[in-house]
């Protein structure tokens, strides 16, 4: 696709062509992937010009690459957003961008549920320099509307929320935070824009663990910030830039661009699959609960088909013996790999309380919903007759 092509596109082919004519430069059919921490200026006065912002063109990697750029490209045409801005982890964009919208005195309005390292982060972090930070169950919008004030400069949450599968209202709580001047982040790891793209719901920024779904192969670390490019150009010149480092290296940038070529394709197996494993475990009598967004029993699963374009490759569950049978259950699978992080290619399962969420105290995990039975399972692209054997012959031991 030449770059002067300008009809609309769809979904995957943006996500293999945004922003690259394979007719230019070498005629490379990849994007090339530019090696270089540093860049020449023609003239000293280009060199003063480039850093007084008033020439296009780069100075060094950890404000910008080229291969970078037309990764964020590609992520702002895909979520809908102005501008887009990757960095080394989910982590790393997770703090620039929260280091950079919040100042001593300002409150965070989070919801209860987190990734545990988020929740790390604003406790530890965030909380440590001043920032008050509120947990809400963001579930139910009158909530935020009883908690909000014009002192809550940032709401915070994932949907679904990660382990437990919570969904929020992304349209309902953008509106009440925008009227009180307050900015709505959404985490949208679980989703990837295929299934869900917050900001056209009306949020202002989109984050991303880029190692998940849209990496796509457990073989790297990144993230991603999608949002207002004035925004992102602070998050960049001083959340990244100075306070953070947290930049994406080139060669990870070109690798999630190749997962990013079958984003679709893939998504559209793990929902698949995922349906086809949440049913099994519901209907089987030693499990007690299942968390899936394509379940007609899964208490959002309204809020879903209006929400989400798919109900997405995670789900979580309960076994009747709680934590025990957890345990049990675990140490039988074969397939299931027992590993964190999730979006692989391989089927993934993990014990939040006892892995991801271990962060937080047993009492904080009953706080904020976090069951200790709990097991989250990342279905991956496996056939799914296979994924079906070892999820019954793992039940068969608890
Ligand atoms: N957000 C969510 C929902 C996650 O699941 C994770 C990691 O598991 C992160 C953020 C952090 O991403 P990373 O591990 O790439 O730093």
């Amino acid at each position: 696709m030449t770059t002067g092509d300008q009809t609309p596109k769809g979904f995957s082919t943006r996500a293999i062509h945004h922003g690259y004519d394979p007719y230019q430069g070498a005629g490379s059919l990849n994007p090339p992937l530019y090696l270089s921490s540093t860049y020449t200026f023609p003239t000293a006065a280009d060199g003063a010009a480039r850093f007084a912002g008033e020439q296009a063109g780069y100075i060094y990697s950890r404000v910008g690459n080229p291969t970078t750029a037309l990764l964020e490209a590609r992520l702002a045409n895909l979520e809908g957003g102005e501008a887009a801005l990757v960095t080394a982890s989910g982590q790393g964009a997770t703090t620039s961008l929260l280091w950079t919208l919040l100042s001593p005195g300002d409150e965070i309005i989070a919801d209860k549920t987190l990734y545990g390292c988020t929740f790390g982060f604003l406790k530890h972090g965030l909380a440590k320099f001043g920032v008050r930070v509120t947990h809400v169950d963001l579930t139910d919008v009158a909530n935020l509307a009883a908690a909000i004030s014009p002192s809550t400069r940032v709401v915070f949450f994932e949907t679904p929320a990660n382990p437990n599968m919570r969904l929020i209202d992304i349209a309902a709580v953008a509106a009440i935070a925008r009227r009180y001047g307050s900015r709505t982040v959404v985490d949208n790891t679980y989703c990837t824009p295929y299934l869900q793209r917050p900001i056209e719901s009306g949020a202002d920024f989109v984050l991303h663990s880029a190692t998940k779904y849209l990496g796509g192969h457990g073989d790297l670390l990144a993230g991603a910030i999608v949002g207002p490019k004035e925004d992102l150009d602070q998050v960049r010149f001083y959340g990244i830039k100075d306070m953070t480092g947290a930049v994406l290296s080139s060669q990870d940038a070109f690798l999630v661009m190749r997962g990013l070529k079958t984003l679709a394709l893939r998504m559209d197996r793990h929902c698949a699959s995922a349906q086809i494993v949440a049913e099994l475990l519901a209907a089987h009598p030693k499990v007690a609960v299942v968390h899936y967004p394509g379940l007609d029993t899964f208490p959002y699963y309204a809020l879903a088909r209006r929400q989400m374009a798919q109900p997405g490759g995670m789900l979580a569950f309960e076994l009747k013996g709680g934590i025990e049978a957890g345990r049990r259950f675990m140490d039988a699978l074969e397939l299931f790999v027992r590993a964190v992080s999730l979006g692989d290619a391989e089927s993934l399962a993990q014990h939040p309380a006892s892995m991801t969420h271990s962060f937080y105290a047993p009492e904080e995990r009953a706080y904020h919903l976090i069951s200790e039975g709990l097991i989250r399972l990342s279905v991956g692209l496996e056939d799914v007759a296979d994924m079906l054997i070892d999820l019954r012959q793992a039940l068969e031991t608890v």
